[in-house]
């Protein structure tokens, strides 16, 4: 094992605003419940790009984002019982108290007593090593490279858990994705087949739809900017609707659709976030609570993913069920240029950075 070195490379943000400046900082400390990770690989996706743009999500600066972490144990605190030295590990999101009643019910991504996100509350994974708790991480089976691992950990396991637990996908289920060609939509699009489900895979653009196409997992594609994309969901389930929407836009014209969109007995799916403060537009949208009791519809906030899910999900991509999607990877310092083309909508499928 290499020696640990005192400082590292890290993409600090020192102020609400900033940019993002590449610098020589000291390895963050382990705490004696901690481990510290030689970053292999970290997504970069638009759950960061939204961090940057908001204010008050940071706590307190500088800080270090990056939440899609993959890598290699180098240390522990005192207190680590389960997680050894040299064990490859990926991480859950959310810092969570992991004593309170959703916790201990396996609901720990509404925990009651929350102490905030990685990359936002304490130091992520744009850095060469970040000190995560024990409670956070989950071993990578072997056979899943790092970058693939850090993906699994959000824009594969949101899929598991919004497919499995929120849509509630059967075999003979059909259901739209919105966005489906996002680094979310097209893992998304993947776990609805692997439910047994026929996909209708929405999104906007040539580009983007030929790249939903080239994946092979949806069973009709449509262009969400030519029509009314309810009508051409109708058109496609013979007027019936889809028994589920999973709504990775989340603005306020998808998820008006979204709803126009549901059978008899749909539920609704809302995963994205389409906040004013970024896109101008307030995504509040009407519901009719007369046609959605006469249609026995549901709505489910799809809230990430719990941890037993991150291990799931690893299985199923070790075992060649779902393909992690990633486009495109870079060097940590040229991570602000993937957010650049987050920002202009210009990625398809997941991007991240991974080390030398
Ligand atoms: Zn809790």
């Amino acid at each position: 094992m290499a020696s640990i070195p005192s400082t590292m490379q890290a993409l600090v943000l020192d102020a609400f605003g900033a940019p993002l400046v590449l610098k020589d900082v000291p390895l963050p400390a382990i705490g004696t419940n901690d481990v510290l990770v030689k970053v292999g690989a970290c997504g970069v996706g638009l759950t960061v790009v939204n961090l940057l743009a908001t204010p008050g999500r940071v706590d307190r600066y500088p800080r270090i984002p990056g939440h899609e972490i993959a890598g290699t144990v180098v240390a522990v605190g005192s207190g680590v019982r389960t997680i050894k030295v040299g064990t490859r590990v990926t991480n859950h999101f959310y810092i969570t108290c992991g004593n309170c009643r959703n916790c201990r019910s396996g609901r720990e991504t509404l925990c009651l007593a929350p102490r905030g996100n990685v990359g936002q509350n304490r130091d992520g994974g744009y850095a060469e090593y970040v000190s995560l708790p024990e409670r956070n991480v989950v071993a990578i089976p072997d056979g899943v490279s790092d970058i693939d691992a850090a993906v699994a950990s959000d824009a594969i396991a949101t899929p598991f858990h919004a497919c499995v637990k929120e849509a509630r996908l059967r075999a003979g289920d059909s259901v739209l994705v919105i966005g489906a060609a996002g680094g979310v939509g097209i893992h998304m699009i993947q776990m609805a087949r692997l439910c047994g489900a026929r996909v209708l895979a929405a999104d906007v653009g040539a580009e983007k739809l030929a790249f939903i196409r080239s994946i092979g997992a949806a069973d009709v594609v449509i262009d969400a900017s030519t029509g009314d994309l309810a009508a051409q969901v109708m058109a496609h389930t013979g007027g019936e609707g889809v028994d589920a929407v999973i709504d990775i836009v989340a603005a306020r014209g998808t998820l008006a659709a979204s709803l126009a969109s549901l059978a008899m007995g749909g539920r609704l799916v809302i995963i994205g976030s389409h906040p004013a403060t970024i896109y101008g537009e307030d995504p509040s949208f009407p519901v009719d609570p007369i046609r959605f009791l006469h249609r026995g519809l549901e709505i489910h906030a799809s809230r990430y993913v719990t941890l037993a899910e991150i291990e799931r999900t690893l299985e199923l991509v070790r075992d060649g069920k779902v393909n992690a999607v990633v486009t495109k990877t870079v060097p940590l310092e040229a991570v602000p240029d993937l957010h650049e083309e987050i920002r202009r909508g210009a990625t398809v499928g997941r991007v991240g950075w991974v080390s030398a």
